[in-house]
């Protein structure tokens, strides 16, 4: 039976560390093929982790670029003390994080060799804007984008049954993510296709993810292909009961 993967990303929610306590208990761990993992705030990584079932996966949504365990990094986070948070994975390319931050391939880059030299598993995003699904730019972009995964092929093996795999990728169509709109299930699977055989020419081992507006009613389309190993799910993943429903479709 293939594995795969339900990933709540958090984001800035939600507010208080009480709301973190109740909703991180209130989720069940996923059953049967499906590995269940959420990213809260730096900040409420601990706390999440305390309440969490055994068997979620606890991740951190940034890293810092520099593989420096401590220094004069003001802001940053590094991979030492996510860990020591309990943190397992971390996400890097979040479309947020490339436009709001500015974050390039070369820092994307910088972000995995950290996580993966901390011992994190990455939950790397990848995903073509608006302007350039319309211009029917998108499989190169994702070709572009996958291209910093390239370099790490020597450290990604193959997934072991039931561990975290080393390096998920999450197809995010920006223009999809908290709109309410998503592409057909075709485009989907021939987007997931695409990067299926992307990585299989880069010897790079992943599941593939799909992210943009899952809830736990459109959840039961993206189980049908056997192309799509999972979802990444933003606004969803804030309410438990949601949230084990698209854990449960897959
Ligand atoms: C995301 O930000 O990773 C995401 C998929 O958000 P949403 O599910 O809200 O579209």
């Amino acid at each position: 039976m293939k594995a795969s993967y339900v990933i709540g990303n958090w984001k800035l929610n939600p507010a208080t560390l009480g709301d973190v306590q109740a909703l991180a208990s209130a989720l069940t761990a996923g059953t049967g093929r499906c590995q269940v993992g959420v990213a809260p705030s730096f900040v409420h990584l601990s706390a999440a982790k305390a309440a969490l079932s055994a068997g979620i996966w606890l991740g951190a949504q940034d890293i810092a670029h520099k593989s420096t365990q401590t220094g004069a990094f003001t802001g940053d986070v590094s991979g030492a003390q996510l860990a020591d948070a309990g943190a397992q994975f971390v996400i890097v390319g979040h479309s947020e994080r490339r436009a709001y931050h500015g974050e390039s391939d070369a820092v994307l880059a910088q972000k995995i060799t950290h996580a993966f030299a901390s011992g994190l598993s990455v939950v790397f995003c990848i995903g073509e804007t608006k302007d350039e699904y319309q211009a029917g730019k998108t499989l190169d972009v994702l070709a572009a984008q996958l291209q910093v995964v390239a370099d790490f092929a020597s450290q990604i093996t193959a997934d072991t049954d039931g561990a975290l795999p080393k390096l998920l990728i999450a197809y995010e169509p920006v223009w999809a993510i908290g709109t309410g709109l998503t592409p057909t299930f075709a485009e989907v699977e021939a987007v997931h296709r695409f990067i299926s055989e992307t990585l299989a020419a880069m010897q790079v081992f992943s599941p593939i993810l799909y992210g943009g507006s899952v809830n736990d009613t459109n959840a039961e389309t993206f189980v049908k292909s056997p192309l799509i190993d999972g979802v990444l799910v933003g606004g969803a993943s804030l309410k438990a009961d949601s949230f084990a429903r698209i854990a449960a479709a897959f």
